[in-house]
């Protein structure tokens, strides 16, 4: 999504008219993801969506842009016929000059270079995210080697993004209205290693939150042994970072933590569960996971269930794997059948969601502070500090005269599946 921001910045500036539907502009461009099988077709869905309408002559010219463009390079051209240019990420700040080009050439042309070695800068967007909330990347890339993950792949090596740009690009989404930051990356408890920045997170969090307008700022992607007694401390310390910890740990067996090469294991994971809710008692907890890993057998599995109804997490998201090309899992032995995984994954969804629902009866009762979304009649639709934009669930507000984009109280007063209703007070 930064990329799209920072590529209609581009487009804007330049000029060209940005068209609120695609079938009525000249050109589309598609950003695509790409790291795994279902984001891949949605990606070609999309594109050959695209075609369909070039072809009926709505469209002149489809670019593919992003991650599915870098990982596949030129082969995309054979893998969907019709599209006019391949971009690849460290070309993105080009978009435009690409639009131009072609407009007037007969050809399709890859724009492909080597995974930029630098971080990018995402100064100056044009945002779609609403004015009072917008994402902050603070590096781009990875050095973990997760043996099922694409992303170091197709991102390069961690980079963080130096201080004073962080600093710069935050202070500009302040000014334009955003008083939530959600800070993202790869791995953001990696930051500042690459650039020998002693305790990296803690010491860009203590110079975001001295920066006027900006409210919470929430940490997403942390990896679990980056979350450090200094950086718990840090966030204790914070008045504006949100007690949310979003924390994918993939799976629980340490057989499969090994197989799938993170460099921790389950009693350790235990530790920092117990430890964060200790240490921060309000913390709410997300997680991703993978069912169905090769090796996974009943045992690990249940393994894994009985770790989360221990762990309770607050918000959860269950990927069953995907065996990519290019990746070591995908060479192991004991690959698990589909029909395995699709059941486990549901196995694990239905636990999380009685889970989940218990959670949220307790809530009843209780006040909570909320980021207004948007309103409608009355109604209001927001997030307490619990509630990530875009994956986690919504607060239903009753009785809502507050404005979107700014706080609010609200009593919570009931429950609707994974959303939790208020009335304000
Ligand atoms: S830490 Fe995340 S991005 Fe990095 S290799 Fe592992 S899964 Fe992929």
């Amino acid at each position: 999504m930064v990329d799209s921001e920072r590529m209609l910045a581009e487009i804007a500036q330049a000029g060209l008219l940005i068209s609120a539907n695609p079938y009525s502009a000249d050109v589309v461009v598609i950003n695509t993801c790409g790291f795994i099988a279902p984001a891949k077709a949605e990606a070609i869905q999309t594109i050959r969506h695209a075609v369909a309408s070039k072809h009926k002559g709505k469209i002149k010219k489809i670019i593919v842009a992003g991650c599915l463009s870098q990982r596949m390079g030129a082969e995309l051209f054979n893998e969907v016929k019709g599209i006019d240019a391949v971009v690849g990420l460290s070309e993105r700040d080009k978009i435009a000059d690409i639009i131009k080009n072609t407009v007037i050439s007969d050809q399709a042309v890859s724009y492909l270079e080597h995974i930029c070695q630098l971080p990018p800068s995402d100064k100056t967007r044009l945002r779609i995210t609403p004015k009072h909330w917008a994402y902050l990347r603070i590096s781009e890339g990875c050095d973990h080697r997760c043996a099922f993950c694409t992303i170091p792949f197709i991102r390069g090596r961690f980079k963080s993004k130096p201080l004073e740009i962080i600093l710069e690009e935050a202070k500009e989404l302040a000014d334009s209205g955003a008083v939530e930051l959600n800070l993202i990356a790869q791995d953001t408890s990696y930051y500042g290693k690459d650039l020998k920045i002693k305790d990296g997170l803690s010491t860009l969090i203590k110079k975001l939150e001295k920066i006027p307008g900006v409210k919470w700022l929430r940490l997403l992607y942390l990896y679990p042994s980056g979350i450090t007694d200094n950086l718990l401390e840090t966030i204790a310390a914070s008045e504006k970072v949100v007690h949310y910890f979003d924390i994918p740990l993939q799976h629980i067996n340490n057989n499969i933590l090994k197989n799938m090469r993170r460099p921790h294991n389950k009693e350790q994971i235990y530790k920092l569960i117990e430890k964060i809710k200790i240490f921060l008692p309000d913390a709410v907890l997300r997680t991703t996971l993978i069912v169905g890993l090769p090796g996974e057998t009943e045992k690990e599995f249940e393994e894994l269930l009985d770790f989360v109804k221990w762990a309770g997490f607050d918000c959860l998201g269950c990927f069953k794997y995907y065996p990519e090309a290019g990746t070591a899992a995908a060479q192991m032995t004991g690959q698990v059948p589909e029909k395995i995984k699709d059941q486990r994954t549901e196995r694990l969804m239905l636990v999380q969601q009685q889970l989940v629902f218990d959670i949220n009866k307790y809530r009843v009762g209780t006040e909570l502070t909320c980021l207004l979304d948007s309103a409608r009649k009355g109604v209001g639709i927001g997030r307490f500090y619990g509630q990530a934009p875009e994956i986690d669930s919504l607060c239903i507000i009753k009785n809502c005269t507050a404005k979107p984009g700014t706080f609010l109280t609200a009593k919570v007063i009931g429950v609707k599946d994974y959303d939790l209703i208020l009335r304000q007070v």
